[in-house]
């Protein structure tokens, strides 16, 4: 079934399109990977989703509804958050006060506080400490329970694994098995091709606002990969 569709969206930034009549889809459970360089649009497919940057043209629905044009807090009701780049904590705030802005006016669900510490054991360890002083993988472990507390059916990831050491990033991108399991669909934009193709079911890639490549991950061939995300025919 499916969770999201965008329909030929267009996202424009006063006269600066953005993004050319997008079509992607997520089904229930799924996790999608978009790639593509910088300044591809990928940041700005998201923060269409849930709401942030307007859609000129196009629809957004979710579930079978149209969200295209709804407030973001209306569209987080609906059940979507997004763990933005750059992970944006309250630096001064604790971790855990940190957390429990994402468990305000939270959706009903399997993510309390209890399940992210025992999806980030770590985390429960430093609850008390100020989010600013906290390493940039803490700080992503963070920003990813904050989202989850509020019950999202789709969790929308821009770039975890920027300014990351690899071993982090793996860390990281192991809570995503356990999060599946509990029916969350996922759209993960990575710059990380090679991991976005390991950890996604289906990968849309974009060129300048453009999908130049969709498929099944454990399909598409890297160098169909390569040719998508650099424009080459
Ligand atoms: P990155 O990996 O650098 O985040 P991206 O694929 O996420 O890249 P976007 O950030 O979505 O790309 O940017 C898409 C286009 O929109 C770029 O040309 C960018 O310069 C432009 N853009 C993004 N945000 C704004 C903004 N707030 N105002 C004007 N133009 C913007």
């Amino acid at each position: 079934m499916t969770l999201l569709t965008l329909e030929k969206v267009d996202v424009f930034y006063r006269d600066l399109q953005a993004t050319f009549g997008v079509d992607l889809s997520v089904g229930q459970g799924e996790a999608v990977a978009i790639i593509g360089a910088n300044g591809a649009g990928k940041s700005t497919l998201l923060r269409a989703i849930i709401g942030l940057t307007p859609v000129r043209n196009g629809r957004v629905v979710l579930d079978g509804r149209d969200i295209t044009g709804l407030r973001c807090d209306k569209i987080a009701r609906a059940g979507v958050a997004l763990v933005p780049e750059g992970r944006r904590l309250f630096g001064s705030l604790t971790v855990e006060e940190n957390l429990l802005m994402g468990a305000a006016r939270a959706r009903p669900g399997p993510w309390t506080l209890a399940a992210v510490y025992e999806l980030f054991p770590a985390m429960r360890e430093v609850r008390y400490s100020l989010a600013g002083n906290l390493s940039g993988g803490q700080q992503q472990m963070v920003s990813i329970s904050r989202a989850l507390l509020t019950n999202p059916r789709l969790l929308l990831c821009d770039e975890l694994s920027l300014g990351l050491a690899p071993t982090i990033i793996n860390d990281i991108y192991t809570c995503f098995t356990r999060i599946r399991e509990t029916g969350v669909s996922l759209i993960l934009v990575e710059q990380d091709t090679v991991k976005a193709r390991d950890v996604s079911d289906r990968l849309y890639c974009l060129l300048k606002g453009q999908v130049t490549l969709e498929g099944a991950s454990s399909e598409i061939r890297m160098d169909a990969i390569k040719a998508a995300y650099f424009g080459e025919t």
